[in-house]
């Protein structure tokens, strides 16, 4: 307890938590960084129970925790252990506690999926990035493009009017044409883009040129200009009447 007190005096109650709930994905991205992404070691419904019941004490008597699923693949544990990892969460999250987020690469959700990630009211946000050039590296384990499958699980997502934002990690390619990046991100209809330039080597892209980069941050504003100095309007507006 006295180690506790001490952890909330430097750090504060946490707002967020990750939990990886299998290592395990069904793509292989060029530049994925995680080495165990062809391993399936997976979270038991015992563990998922041992941080429910940590998560109840991290909460503050009026705040909210975000429970973030994020892996591998997240979907790749299967809907039935998946919703079982989901079951001990199920008091915070009815008693407004918890809030439950998905990073996923899209390419697994089915109508299934879709009622589970519905009937527990997960946010979910989806990796890709941009068209079939600039979405090249985000391929399956035989090297096949997963472009289709993604926008097929997004179009899935919106069938079943549940909200979702997108990212995507923008190579040297992307950072060149950020107007018709943006324009396909927006038409598949998301509330947020989130747009990741390998600069800092999150990935393993090759970096990017500090120049174009700053150029790519810079000169668009990004933040629904309210920076100013978006030159190609047209795209933002666009994007804009979408939303
Ligand atoms: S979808 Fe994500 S976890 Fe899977 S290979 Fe691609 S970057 Fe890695």
């Amino acid at each position: 307890m006295e180690g506790r007190l001490e952890f909330d005096r430097w750090f504060g109650r946490p707002g967020t938590l990750v939990l990886q709930p299998t290592t395990l994905c069904n793509l292989d991205c060029v530049y994925c960084y995680l080495p165990f992404r062809r391993l399936s070691r997976e979270m038991s419904p015992e563990v998922a129970q041992a941080v429910a019941d940590s998560a109840a004490d991290l909460i503050d008597r009026s705040g909210r925790l975000d429970i973030v699923w994020h892996g591998g693949e997240p979907l790749a544990l299967g809907l039935r252990k998946f919703s079982a990892l989901l079951a001990p969460f199920e008091e915070l999250r009815h008693a407004g506690r918890i809030q439950h987020s998905v990073q996923t690469n899209a390419t697994l959700i089915d109508n299934e999926w879709c009622d589970l990630l519905a009937r527990h009211q997960v946010r979910v946000g989806v990796s890709i990035d941009g068209p079939a050039a600039l979405n090249a590296r985000r391929v399956d384990l035989r090297g096949r493009p997963a472009l289709d499958r993604i926008v097929r699980g997004i179009g899935r997502l919106r069938d079943h009017g549940i909200r979702f934002s997108l990212i995507a990690v923008v190579g040297t390619e992307g950072i060149e044409q950020p107007e018709s990046l943006l324009d396909f991100l927006a038409g598949l209809g998301p509330h947020t883009i989130g747009l990741v330039d390998d600069l800092i080597g999150i990935c393993t892209l090759e970096n990017s040129d500090p120049l174009q980069a700053a150029k790519f941050d810079n000169k668009p504003s990004w933040d629904n200009g309210k920076k100013g100095g978006f030159d190609n309007k047209p795209s933002w507006d666009n994007w804009s009447k979408k939303k």
